[in-house]
């Protein structure tokens, strides 16, 4: 009788085919998903623009390693999260102990408020701005202290140096504003804050700037013992679900960090992935333009219906539509289109995700049948 592989039980399958055949058979087909116009979740009949999250997916690369990886899904990542560290050191002009790697950067964040944050050491943070990093402190026990953005929704930097903080978080370019913090500001800021105070400044939209008044601080770390920069694979490698991030600092500041962190917490799946993408700059490049094009669009088309929107370094923009967007957020999303959530700080600023031009055009048909 003809076996087919649905009627078998999974152990009888690899038993037949041998572990390796059997992951090949399994494996998915992917290449479909590849198609750098096309948006992986068109499929499912939501416009999903709530995220931050890349369209475009990751990079075909990142797919080709995956693939391979199945073979390896049976092993701890220990040799993968080497292999991506080296790479990272490589890539940073640092020492492969100065980077930790984490499930997403979230964790790195995670890591910093528990490591750095508590009873006695308060977290700084501005408002509005990623807020997770907040949660984390409050749960280590530390007051969180709030400071507003300057009007230009600059970190008020000049601000955020109590004395006695344990952590400032700073969100350059910052979500949820997608605007970025000037060069000068924050290196004049690392130049006054205490060395007892840690440094976080989340490079998650890193990417996608193209201002002159914006740098990266990792080159800074060689001569500031208390910065700490969180990247991530979420963003421009369109890696959100597969979770990656890093950390990179001094290496005794790392080791604080380790001392909190879970063993083996990044997959196998997530290190190949992340390690294809930083060799497939094409992607990238990809991806930045096709979200400059398509930010340019859905910005023509917000101004010439008469909304203001933040000058956006990053794949989303804030709109002020003068009014509360609570129930705009919840109509839109009756109408299958899912925004970013309300900020009570901002609470008239819609934060929008770009997505693909199709997606970008109806959100906008959605928004003008909305208000
Ligand atoms: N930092 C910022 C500024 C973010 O916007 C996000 C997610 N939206 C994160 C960190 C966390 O992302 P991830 O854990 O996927 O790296």
């Amino acid at each position: 009788m003809a076996t087919t592989t649905s009627s078998l039980s999974r152990r009888g399958f690899v038993q037949i085919l041998g572990a390796g055949a059997a992951a090949a058979a399994l494996r998915p087909q992917l290449s479909a998903a590849l198609r750098l116009t096309e948006a992986p979740a068109a499929a499912s009949g939501v416009v999903r623009l709530s995220s931050n999250e890349n369209p475009y997916g990751p990079s075909p690369a990142a797919f080709d390693a995956m693939r391979k990886a199945f073979d390896l899904a049976w092993r701890y990542p220990d040799e993968a999260g080497d292999a991506l560290v080296a790479d990272l050191a490589k890539l940073h002009g640092v020492a492969e102990d100065q980077i930790l790697l984490g499930a997403g950067s979230g964790q790195i964040l995670k890591l910093a408020a528990a490591a750095f944050t508590g009873a006695g050491k308060p977290l700084v943070m501005a408002e509005p701005t990623f807020e997770a990093i907040g949660r984390y402190a409050q749960v280590a026990g530390a007051e969180v202290v709030r400071v507003p953005l300057t009007t230009n929704h600059h970190h008020d930097l000049a601000r955020m140096m109590p004395a006695g903080a344990g952590l400032v978080y700073v969100c350059n370019p910052n979500n949820p504003t997608a605007s970025l913090t000037p060069k000068a500001d924050v290196r004049a800021f690392l130049d006054r804050v205490p060395a007892s105070t840690r440094v976080l400044v989340d490079e998650a939209y890193f990417h996608y700037v193209e201002s002159g008044d914006y740098e990266s601080v990792l080159p800074q770390i060689k001569d500031r013992p208390n910065l700490v920069v969180a990247r991530t694979f979420s963003k421009v490698y369109g890696m959100a679900g597969l979770r990656c991030g890093y950390a990179v600092a001094q290496a005794a500041t790392i080791e604080r960090l380790i001392e909190q962190t879970v063993w083996d917490s990044v997959n196998i799946m997530a290190l190949v992935a992340a390690r294809a993408s930083l060799g497939d700059a094409g992607h990238v490049e990809r991806s930045r333009r096709l979200n400059r094009e398509t930010r340019a669009y859905v910005v023509s088309g917000l101004e010439a219906t008469g909304y203001r929107v933040i000058p956006s370094e990053t794949n989303f923009l804030m709109a002020d539509l003068r009014r509360d967007v609570g129930p705009v957020i919840e109509s839109l999303q009756e109408r299958g289109v899912e925004v970013g959530r309300r900020f009570p700080a901002m609470p008239n600023h819609l934060r929008v995700t770009i997505g693909t031009r199709p997606q970008m055009e109806a959100f906008l048909a959605a928004l003008k049948r909305v208000v």
